[in-house]
């Protein structure tokens, strides 16, 4: 008999996630891919490149849900959930490889939220940043453009500097921008513009943050989480250390699929 899969789909405002999980409710893969303007084509396109990747069938995937930005807009699905719930879920269950987690971050394209959840991985309440671009992955998005730099260099330029970090002024991502090319103009090095604008985000992340307490453990993840300049940055301005699990931007996605599983599970059960 064919095994059984999951799998979570987080339909994000930058980029589309996609977790399958098995039975016991681990990770069978993973994969990431732009988002793009065409949301459920480009869905389907990811949910049929990680099959092909794991060499998963359709038909073993027996119940996928959809989560993130743009889940109404992928019909494939069985149900939908806030990313919320799914970030939540996620966190809670690869926290425990870290002692347990209680306070999540999360970063992503175009907002940033923190989440408390409680011993069970339930929500207990949370606060979301969807206004402004400042203190999201766009801001970096912005920067990597300006500095002529790849995503993945941020994070080592961070650390190379030999000046403090630059004060990036602009609380606006369209002025942030004006002001990189001017640092830039004025002979700054890439490195100081760069850790300037990590501490930017650390810092508005960090009130976020503390809107809705800190407690141990606290757990940072979304795409923004891969840069290692902005953890450090924001353990420093959060002065406590926050766990980033190996897969930081699909947490939500396997969050997702840990709930397809249990709902899954719990139907056939229901049905015995
Ligand atoms: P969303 O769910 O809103 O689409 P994600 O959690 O997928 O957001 O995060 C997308 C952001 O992650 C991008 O805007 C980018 O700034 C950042 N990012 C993606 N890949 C990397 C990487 N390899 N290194 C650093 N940052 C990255």
């Amino acid at each position: 008999m064919s095994k059984n899969y999951f799998a979570g789909i987080d339909v994000g405002s930058t980029a589309i996630k996609v977790a399958l999980v098995d039975e016991d409710g681990k990770m069978a893969g993973e994969h990431v891919t732009p988002s793009g303007s065409l949301f459920h084509k480009n869905s389907l396109a990811a949910l049929a490149a990680l099959l092909a990747q794991t060499g998963v069938q359709r038909e073993q995937v027996r119940y996928l849900i959809a989560t993130g930005y743009g889940r109404k807009l992928f019909k494939e699905a069985d149900d939908s959930i806030s990313e919320i719930t799914a970030n939540a879920m996620g966190a809670f269950e690869t926290g425990k490889a870290y002692g347990g987690v209680r306070t999540i971050i999360n970063i992503g394209g175009q907002d940033s939220k923190a989440i408390q959840i409680d011993d069970t991985g339930s929500v207990v309440h949370f606060v979301m940043n969807d206004k402004c671009a400042a203190g999201t992955g766009r801001f970096l998005d912005v920067a990597a453009r300006n500095l002529e730099l790849d995503l993945e260099e941020l994070g080592e330029y961070h650390f190379k500097g030999t000046c403090a970090p630059l004060k990036i002024n602009s609380t606006c991502t369209v002025f942030a921008e004006s002001e990189i090319i001017g640092l830039l103009a004025n002979g700054h090095g890439k490195s100081e513009i760069i850790a300037g604008i990590h501490y930017s985000i650390a810092v508005r992340t960090a009130r976020l943050a503390r809107r809705v307490g800190l407690e141990k453990h606290v757990y940072f993840d979304g795409g923004p989480a891969l840069n290692k300049g902005l953890v450090a940055a924001l353990q420093e301005e959060l002065g406590c250390e926050i766990i980033v699990p190996e897969f930081p931007q699909t947490t939500t996605a396997f969050g997702a699929a840990i709930l397809a599983r249990n709902e899954f599970l719990t139907e056939v059960e229901d049905a015995h």
